[in-house]
Order: C-alpha cells, then sequence, then structure tokens
C-alpha cells in the first residue's frame, strides 16, 4: 500500500462510498484520507455530570438518556424542539431550532447516548442547544483509543453511511496500515525545536494516545505548515530582489535640501527612520518594492515627497497615484504649498482635465519638463510617456488593482522604484506571514501635539444630545461631519437615505445661519470638488456623505466625526474616517450612532473603536472578528488557507518559522544543502505569490 493509492482500495470503502468522498471531501487517494483531519476529540475520560456543570465550561460530555419529546410552533415553518435528558446527577434540556425532523426520527428513549455541546443557563436552568449525540455504545467500541476523534460530515455523506463513525472507522483502519511517511523538515531544526516526527504527527493527530501527544504533534504539524509558508515567501522574495535591477539614487541634491531646510517642524523619529530605510533601498541597485504604513495622520504623504526629490536629485521624474479625483487634487495643492520655492516642476493629471491641458502635460511629461506627476488612474494610461520615470508612489494601496500596477511596470526601461502607502494597517503577524517576501516600513508615531480624538458610541434617543454639541462646536467656528452609510443594493436607496438625513440636519441647523454641504457617489467629479471646496473654505459648517470622504481628504477645522449606522461599517472603515477629524490642533471627536440592538461582533466593533486610536490594535481587533480571510486584498494571497496553524492565535510559531527561514536562507541561499527543501520549492503553488498582493 502506498499513499497514493485510490482510497477505494481501503477496506470498508469500495467504489460508491469512494464517489462520495471524492464530491464531498474531495478526497481521493489514502494521503487525501489522512489529510482530512479531525475537528474534535471526544474525551471518555472526562464525562462531565449534570450536577457538576458550571458556566466556565465551554463543552463538554455528558452519558445519559432522553425523554419528554416536545415541539412549539415557533413560526408559520419554524419549530421548536425540546428534550430532557437526564443522568445519575440530574437532568437537563436540550434544543434544536432547526433540523428537528431529523433528530425527532432518530432519538430513541431508553438508548444511552454521549451528549456534546456547550452547556447554558436559561431561567435557572441548564440547556444545550444543537448538541451532538452518539449512542454510547460507538464510544464504548473505541476504548482501544481513549481520544475519539469526530470529524465533519455533510448530509449526504450520512445518507451513504459515511457518518462522523464510519469515518473514524476508516481513518482507523488508514492509520493501522499506514506505510512509513517521509520526514519533510530538515533534521537540526526537528532537534532544535524538539519537533515530533511526521510520521508519528500525522498518525497521532488521527488517534493520540494522551492529550499531551495531540498537543505535540499539532504543534509539528502547525510549525510545517508556517514553515513551508515563510519558505515560499522569503525564497520568492531573495530571487526577486537578486534578480530585478534598478536604478541607482545615491545623490542628494538640491532639491531635497532646500525642501528639507525648510521645512516648518521636525521629522518624527519614525519619519526620518523610514526614510532612511527607503535611501537604501534606493542606493542598493536593486529594485525597491516597499510597503510604508502609518496611521492617517503619521506624516506619510510627506515621507513620500521627500522621496520623490530624491529622484528628481538624481535626474528622474516621480509620480503619485491617488485613488480618487479630491484626493490627487488635494495633493497636488499640498504639493504645490510645499514645494514654493524649492524650484521642482509639479502638475496634476486627472481625467476631468480639458484636452488640451493634457495634451500641454503630455508633451512637456515627455519632454522631461514636469519633475513630478500627481494623479488618479489617468496616469497609467498607455499614452503618458515619461522622458525617464524612475519612482512611483501609490496612495492608499487597497483601491489599485494588480493589473493596473503591472502597466506602471512597463513605463520605463529599467523598472521605477514602487513605494506603496496605507493607513490600512495590518496586524503584525500577518505582516510577518505575508512580507516575508516584501519590504515593509511602519510609521508609528504621531507629530506632536495630536491629541487623540475622543470617541462616543451614542443611540438614536441621545441624537438631540449629540445635535447640541454639534451646535456647540460650529458655533466655536469648528465643522462637522456626517457620515451615511452606503447600503449596496440599490444607489436610489442610498440617496433617499443620504437625503433624509440632510432634511433631519437641515431641521436641527436651519439656513442661512447654518450651511450644509452634501457629497455622494451619484454627484461628478466636479460637483464633488466644488461641495468638498466650499467645506474646505469653511462656506459650509456640515459635510453630509457617503463613505467618499472616507480616505485621505483634509480639512484641519473638521473636529466631529458622526457615523450614522455604525453597526454596519467595519472596524477598518470605521477608523479612516474617524482619521478624517483630529487633524488640526483643537480636540476632535468621533461620535458613533447606532441602534441599540446590536449583534455581538458589532458591540465588539464600537467598543474597540471607543477603547484605542491605535491602528495596529484596531487590525488586530478586526482580524479576531472577522478572521483573516476578510481582511482586504488579502483574500487571494492563499496565505490564509492555513489547514491547522492560525495567524491570530499562533504568533509565537509565526515568529519562530520566519526567523527560522530566515537564517537558513541567510546561510545557504540555494538550498544546496537541503534537496528536499528545493523539491518543495519547484513544486510550490506559492511561487508568484508576491506578484499578486505588492
Ligand atoms: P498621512 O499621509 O500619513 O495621513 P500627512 O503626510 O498628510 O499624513 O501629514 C498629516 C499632517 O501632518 C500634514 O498637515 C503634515 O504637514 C503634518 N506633518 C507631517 N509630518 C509632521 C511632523 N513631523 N511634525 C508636524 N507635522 C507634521
Ligand atoms: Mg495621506
Amino acid at each position: 500500500m502506498t499513499l497514493y493509492d485510490d482510497i477505494a482500495y481501503l477496506k470498508g470503502v469500495g467504489p460508491s462510498k469512494a464517489k462520495i468522498l471524492a464530491s464531498e471531501l474531495d478526497i481521493h487517494t489514502l494521503a487525501d484520507l489522512l489529510d482530512y483531519l479531525p475537528f474534535r476529540y471526544v474525551d471518555r475520560s472526562v464525562i462531565s455530570t449534570v450536577a457538576s456543570l458550571s458556566e466556565d465550561e465551554s463543552f463538554v460530555v455528558l452519558r445519559g438518556m432522553v425523554n419528554n419529546m416536545q415541539t412549539v410552533a415557533t413560526g408559520k415553518f419554524r419549530e421548536r424542539l425540546t428534550v430532557d435528558f437526564h443522568d445519575a446527577t440530574g437532568s437537563l434540556q436540550l434544543v434544536w431550532f432547526a433540523g428537528t425532523k431529523w433528530v425527532r426520527e432518530r432519538l430513541k428513549p431508553n438508548v444511552e447516548y454521549l451528549v456534546m455541546g456547550h452547556p447554558t443557563l436559561f431561567n435557572g436552568q441548564w440547556q444545550i442547544s444543537h448538541p451532538e449525540l452518539e449512542a454510547y455504545s460507538y464510544v464504548d467500541e473505541g476504548a482501544r483509543h481513549p481520544l475519539m476523534p469526530v470529524y465533519g460530515t455533510t448530509e449526504k455523506m450520512k445518507q451513504h453511511g459515511l457518518g462522523a463513525k464510519a469515518l473514524a472507522r476508516l481513518t482507523e483502519t488508514l492509520v493501522d496500515n499506514l506505510p512509513s511517511i517521509p520526514e519533510n523538515l530538515p533534521q537540526e531544526i526537528l532537534a532544535h525545536f524538539r519537533l515530533m516526527g511526521r510520521h508519528e504527527a500525522m498518525t497521532s493527530i488521527h488517534y493520540p494516545d494522551s492529550r499531551e501527544q495531540l498537543d505535540r504533534a499539532r504543534t509539528r504539524l502547525k510549525f510545517e505548515e508556517l514553515f513551508f509558508l515563510q519558505l515560499d515567501y522569503q525564497y520568492a522574495h531573495l530571487q526577486r530582489s537578486s534578480r530585478s535591477q534598478g536604478r541607482i539614487f545615491a545623490h542628494v541634491g538640491d532639491h531635497f535640501n532646500q525642501f528639507y531646510n525648510q521645512l516648518p517642524f521636525p521629522l518624527t523619529g519614525a519619519q526620518k527612520r523610514v526614510v532612511r530605510e527607503i535611501r537604501e533601498d534606493l542606493r542598493s541597485g536593486r529594485q525597491m518594492n516597499r510597503l510604508v504604513q502609518g496611521d492617517v495622520g503619521s506624516g506619510k504623504t510627506l515621507v513620500a515627497l521627500m522621496c520623490m526629490l530624491l529622484a528628481v536629485d538624481n535626474g528622474s521624474q516621480a509620480c503619485l497615484m491617488a485613488p480618487t479625483e479630491i484626493l490627487a487634487t488635494q495633493h497636488f495643492y499640498t504639493f504645490r504649498r510645499m514645494l514654493d520655492g524649492v524650484g521642482v516642476r509639479v502638475e496634476l493629471l486627472t481625467g476631468s482635465l480639458k484636452a488640451s491641458e493634457k495634451k500641454r502635460i503630455k508633451k512637456q511629461l515627455a519632454d522631461g519638463d514636469i519633475n513630478l506627476l500627481i494623479g488618479t488612474h489617468a496616469l497609467i494610461e498607455d499614452n503618458v510617456v515619461f522622458r525617464d520615470l524612475g519612482l512611483v508612489v501609490i496612495d492608499e494601496q487597497h483601491r489599485f488593482g494588480v493589473e493596473q500596477r503591472s502597466k506602471l511596470w512597463n513605463k520605463s526601461l529599467v523598472p521605477p522604484h514602487i513605494l506603496v502607502m496605507t493607513a490600512t494597517p495590518i496586524p503584525r503577524t500577518l505582516a510577518m506571514t505575508l512580507y516575508g517576501d516584501l519590504d515593509c516600513s511602519i510609521i508609528d508615531e504621531l507629530p506632536p501635539g495630536r491629541h487623540p480624538v475622543r470617541t462616543f458610541h451614542r443611540l438614536e434617543c441621545n441624537r438631540p444630545l449629540v445635535f447640541s454639541f454639534l451646535k456647540k462646536e460650529i458655533d466655536a467656528g469648528r465643522q462637522v461631519y456626517i457620515v451615511y452609510p452606503l447600503i449596496e443594493e440599490s444607489e436610489k436607496i442610498d440617496l433617499k437615505n443620504l437625503q433624509d438625513g440632510l432634511e433631519m440636519v437641515q431641521s436641527y441647523f436651519p439656513r442661512p445661519q447654518y450651511q450644509t454641504s452634501m457629497v455622494h457617489g451619484r454627484l461628478t467629479a466636479e460637483e464633488k470638488a466644488f461641495e468638498m471646496d466650499r467645506f474646505k473654505q469653511g462656506l459650509t459648517h456640515i459635510m453630509v456623505a457617503t463613505t467618499v470622504i472616507e480616505v485621505g481628504v483634509d480639512v484641519p477645522n473638521a473636529t466631529v466625526m458622526v457615523i450614522e449606522n455604525a453597526e454596519r461599517f467595519g472596524l477598518s472603515q470605521l477608523h479612516q474616517l474617524r482619521g478624517r477629524v483630529g487633524r488640526g490642533a483643537d480636540q476632535a471627536y468621533c461620535i458613533l450612532m447606532t441602534k441599540d440592538n446590536l449583534s455581538y461582533t458589532s458591540q465588539e466593533r464600537i467598543r474597540t473603536m471607543c477603547s484605542t486610536t491605535d491602528g495596529f490594535q484596531i487590525a488586530e481587533a478586526d482580524l479576531r472578528l472577522r478572521g483573516p480571510g476578510d481582511i482586504q486584498g488579502l483574500q487571494q494571497s492563499g496565505a490564509l488557507d492555513l489547514r491547522l496553524a492560525s495567524i491570530v492565535d499562533d504568533e509565537p510559531l509565526v515568529k519562530a518559522t520566519r526567523d527560522t527561514v530566515h537564517d537558513l536562507l541567510a546561510a545557504d541561499p540555494t538550498l544546496s544543502r537541503y534537496p528536499l527543501l528545493q523539491q518543495h520549492i519547484a513544486h510550490s503553488k506559492n511561487k508568484m505569490l508576491w506578484s499578486k498582493i505588492s
């Protein structure tokens, strides 16, 4: 028997069950079955009793019998099924809200069951909803093993005699007859971390002799999983950086120095460090591909501008791409102002520019008369030709698609250096996993004198108080944002929502004393810019908007951000929105308005927002609440298809594997001493991963 034999030849399977295993679980070979891991174990040695239940227990196994089955209709097509369960010490209630028919047909009195589930106290009585039940005899059969594996199954599998019990029998047969599984980690690493061998780990993850052995098996397999992920990333990184040459910007010239000397404030320590990191890249002779993370207001744009000046000092051009016209325009005016007297030509290229203007800019760009170009995706159209593009800065990376970025790549003979800036922090553990391959800088310090935004949670019934607070701020000369969520199903409803909001706001804040702007997705770029501009100039006091203002808009005089239906927003979105205020010297506030019946995760999101302004903490909470699969931009990266390891809970292992792989590649970049690892690289599906997420 070899691991790659057809599963149909395993005793107890046969052609028809093999077909079900293939269609339901994608199991075709013995190796596939071995890879199908239990999601839980039933520990016969710790059967609890009803009398000893306590609220600390998240999961218990009880042994006893059922009676008194009752069905209560709870709606037209819905019912609740309750059953009394008792053991020698007491009784409790089992409850089902769904799948009641199936349960009703199978549960029998006078049969001893093992009941497994999460006990809760309800009106003083213990209750387990949607428990799992096994006839006790089944577990008894497995007495050979103290911990019985429980496997996930589907309805269809159960119908074909492949329930959890049957699957466990199959894996038992498999493990009893298993050919030896070759080791895939280097011996020195096994020894150093005292890891269990691969064969033992794969067998004891199914049938452990003890909890302790199970833990060691899991650790070993998690290590292996993270190790190979790191190997893929770091090997790809090494390949890329040793292959792709980049232009050398070694010279620090007049433009940079002039600008630096006329800055009205010193750089923060974090800004200095990141500028230094980038300077190292720019004179290394290799093409830079660096991500700069930093909270809104941490001074990323300034860092980018300084790097662009370095490019100019070395005879190159640089461009900055922003996700929206509003932002591009804003960057343009900021750059113009800051570069006053520095002698650098900056231009703005956006889609809404007049044709004659576009033509002029393109010509001057090709001639090299323009040093810095700011724009939206219009920058990467094929007919935009630079004389010598040396550096590309991309602001707010998640708005740019992969192809758009690769288009930039083709804009010059030697690829330009690329700097990506994002205010959506990626949790440290995730960055460690993903950016084993990318270079990553973090600006983790705000310029001095900023007060953190104070954040409050308010309900609809508090609205009068909230509005009178806004009034006070406005009367003191400040400005206010009120943001509504997009309800994506229909633009019409969104607009209606927004208009209702506007009317309500205007009834509290009557004209002409109070002026209100409204910005939403249906407006043209010009109309948006017009409204934003009025607000920016202080002509309007209140900006009522959908999330179009999410990214990068800078109005230092705005001190309050009210977010309506805040429960509808994700954490990172809330954090981005809050970043719109607190940009000036005054104390700023963020008010999260919600309905009063919040789900658990909504409550947690709101609580997180009220308790911290640190983008990294927020990103970590986001990761915990949503799971890594939902983190923006990372879905397709494949790094998150981890079977056993968790980027959230296994931080020490993530670190250990990252460092181990790093040291290993530093000592032996071609893996010449590790033929097995070479083989893995040759077959790896993650080879091109970096190009997807850079
Ligand atoms: P980000 O792009 O990270 O949101 P910006 O570069 O736009 O941040 O900076 C936000 C504001 O802080 C700008 O008005 C900028 O001029 C100012 N700023 C940047 N760096 C500093 C610093 N070191 N000290 C004081 N103010 C700074
Ligand atoms: Mg910015």
